[in-house]
């Protein structure tokens, strides 16, 4: 995958695209990073990005022209960019705290595609041309402003990467992931079996696979009911599991359906 941001401030990614798993993935070469400064498409002698509101107010507008002109010189293979290889054409995201809030299946969705191209914002916001005519998706990772999109952008780009083939060591611990199976997931314990007198539970260490799965499909279902009640929703529940949640309801003390 080819990702490509659009930043006023490319030096905050140094450090998130060098570190950790997204650092092995590019050194694996399984992704590639490249942020472009659009100030340096500004068509002005002050290199200005951003401008006053047409209608007055506070607060600066980032101008459309520099925008357009770096995302269309990636688009047209500038910029060390290339176009993709199957000729899909690259989403371009625009981050903003008005889009569509980011989810797993969000991720999953834009982890199937070949390049992707990030907008980060900043100021008062973005000429409104840039969202209409210029990206294919806008996001938001909340209900909450920051100063920039550049915290967005890796929030997003973080979990997009993990889920690319080959870039966690075990391929099935992005599998069973809370929000990718529709549950939380269940707990987990490692050494010492017996900490300050509080113990691991006896099933995990019984070495029996078939029951250790069911405990922890009935404990993701309890996590899932405690704290996220609203994902059972559109959790396709098998007989069993069905089964699982009337008890689970009945000992929690919620009302069974
Ligand atoms: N005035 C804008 C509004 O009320 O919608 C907020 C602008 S914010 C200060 C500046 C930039 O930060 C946005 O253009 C966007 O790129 C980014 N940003 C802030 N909060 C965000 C969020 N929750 N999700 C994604 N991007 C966000």
């Amino acid at each position: 995958m080819k990702i490509d941001v659009l930043t006023l401030f490319p030096a905050m990614f140094d450090g998130v695209f060098s570190s950790s798993i997204l650092g092995k993935a590019r050194d694996k070469g399984l992704v590639s990073f490249n942020t472009v400064n659009f100030r340096d498409y500004s068509n002005n002698k002050h290199n200005t990005v951003d401008d006053y509101p047409y209608g007055g107010g506070g607060g600066m507008v980032l101008k459309p022209e520099p925008i357009f002109a770096a995302v269309e010189d990636l688009l047209a293979g500038g910029d060390g960019a290339e176009v993709a290889e199957d000729g899909a054409k690259p989403r371009v995201v625009l981050m903003c705290p008005q889009g569509e809030t980011f989810t797993q299946k969000k991720a999953e969705e834009l982890a199937q595609e070949s390049h992707l191209i990030f907008v980060c914002g900043h100021y008062e916001g973005y000429d409104e041309r840039i969202r209409e005519h210029l990206v294919t998706d806008e996001l938001s990772i909340g209900d909450y402003v920051l100063t920039g999109g550049e915290l967005p952008a890796m929030v997003v780009i973080d979990s997009v990467v993990r889920l690319l083939p080959g870039v966690l060591g075990n391929e099935t611990s992005a599998v069973t992931d809370s929000f990718s199976t529709g549950l939380l997931e269940y707990p987990h314990y490692t050494r010492p079996v017996s900490f300050r007198g509080w113990e691991v539970p006896d099933i995990l260490l019984s070495g029996h696979h078939d029951n250790i799965a069911k405990w922890r499909k009935r404990e993701s279902l309890r996590r899932t009911l405690l704290k996220r009640p609203d994902l059972l929703e559109n959790y396709p529940l098998t007989a069993e599991e069905r089964k699982w949640l009337e008890e689970l309801r009945a000992e929690t003390g919620e009302q069974t359906d």
